[in-house]
């Protein structure tokens, strides 16, 4: 199917639509990576412009097989009229075929007739602003995460806006994933983590997540929240040895936002989520008008990646559906939280919402020894309960067994 940018088929009927991750240093210098996404059918791809730092395998590429990023970084040459005088700068990719690798990989594809949607990741920034400590998040404890942008910050509004509609007005894509446009926190993948035997429930992130820059505390002053007793129950609640009865640590987001609603106390709780949905809202809409802005007034179709749990952070980020879909044009659910929460999640707003588009994202990696026969379950699931469209992450990852499997998804999905 080739592409076509409108989300509806003209009868009213949305048409259902796949897509696969790809990094743009997968297709520049490989002859053959274009036919061979072609190949799996899927009608977009979704091409990372501005990214988080990565080690990542390229299994088939000719000139490299391991490419590494060391901090996040944008794809192409950042415009320097336009970042002038900005605190906060993005960095550019290293390495021949890597560097500027994002606008010689979107013509590619979009020569062989497939959509790209511009992938970027926002407040994950491993890196970004490290002269600058004040932008990131800063726990109850005080200490600073040089790898999660503080979305309450002007100046990190400022940047995200900035770069999400530089893409845009430079490259035109058919549309944009938005990661991490919202909330992100303690929560790092990371291959040199040392800390889960410490911190493991769902609550306990979110509690290491809450932010207490000036401007956060600005905030919850302004919303009437007594912020030493705030500092002193979040820090007093993540303390071991502390006497206090402590709640099952739970995964699920239900169990999670209830044990803490019982370690804060349940109006501090809401209070608190309710200041930190309204600077996610606030970061969103700033990214989105940017980039309705750069499209002047081209079809640009705008993913949230998102997650049920409102509290949720991370790449994605917590949400009020109804909020979120006020100004992106559709939510995509899934990896790396569990396949069946995020089919959930899907559905709930495919029966609220009817006629928007809903995806889930679904993980091929690492799902080799049942062939794929779990995964496709799930797509199945999706396909029945409303989802519209199907993401699959992550061609250029996979190997050449995960490929056969991201084939099989695709073909299920329009079955
Ligand atoms: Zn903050």
């Amino acid at each position: 199917m080739g592409w076509t940018p409108s989300p509806a088929d003209g009868t009213g009927t949305i048409v259902m639509r796949t897509s696969t991750a790809l990094y743009p240093f997968d297709v520049v210098g490989d002859p053959e990576a274009v036919e061979a996404v072609v190949a799996l059918g899927v009608d977009e791809v979704s091409l990372a412009g501005a990214y988080h730092a990565v080690r990542a395998v390229t299994p088939r590429h000719p000139q490299h097989r391991i490419v590494t990023a060391q901090r996040s970084a944008v794809y192409y040459v950042p415009d320097a009229p336009t970042w002038s005088g900005r605190y906060l700068q993005p960095s550019r990719a290293e390495g021949e075929g890597v560097c500027d690798s994002f606008g010689p990989a979107l013509d590619e594809l979009r020569a062989a007739g497939l959509g790209v949607n511009a992938w970027v990741v926002l407040a994950h920034s491993c890196g970004t602003g490290g002269e600058q400590a004040a932008s990131h998040v800063t726990n109850a404890f005080g200490d600073s995460y040089p790898w999660a942008l503080c979305i309450a910050r002007p100046e990190v509004v400022e940047y995200a806006a900035t770069l999400a509609g530089e893409i845009v007005g430079r490259f035109a894509p058919d549309g944009v994933e938005l990661e991490a446009c919202g909330w992100y926190g303690f929560d790092h993948l990371n291959a040199h983590d040392k800390v889960h035997a410490e911190q493991s429930s769902a609550a306990e992130r979110y509690l290491l997540s809450v932010c207490f820059c000036e401007a956060c505390e600005g905030s919850y002053r302004a919303a009437g929240i007594d912020l030493p007793h705030l500092r002193e129950v979040v820090a007093g609640s993540l303390r071991d040895g502390d006497g206090r009865p402590r709640p099952d640590g739970s995964s699920d987001s239900v169990g999670a936002e209830e044990e803490i609603r019982a370690r804060l106390g349940a109006d501090l709780a809401d209070a608190l989520l309710c200041v930190r949905l309204a600077a996610a809202d606030r970061m969103r809409r700033a990214v989105v008008s940017a980039v309705r802005a750069a499209a002047r007034g081209r079809s640009t179709f705008l993913w949230l990646h998102a997650q049920g749990a409102r509290h949720g952070v991370g790449g994605n980020v917590g949400v009020d559906p109804s909020a979120a879909l006020s100004d992106v044009d559709g939510l995509l659910y899934g990896a790396p939280s569990d396949s069946p929460v995020a089919v959930a999640e899907a559905a709930s707003v495919a029966r609220e919402m009817p006629g928007r588009r809903v995806g889930i994202v679904v993980d091929v990696l690492g799902t080799q020894d049942d062939g794929g026969a779990r995964l496709a379950k799930v797509v199945g699931d999706a396909r029945d309960a409303g989802a519209t469209d199907l993401h699959l992450y992550h061609a250029g990852l996979a190997s050449a067994d995960g490929r056969r499997i991201l084939a099989g998804l695709v073909n299920g999905f329009g079955s």
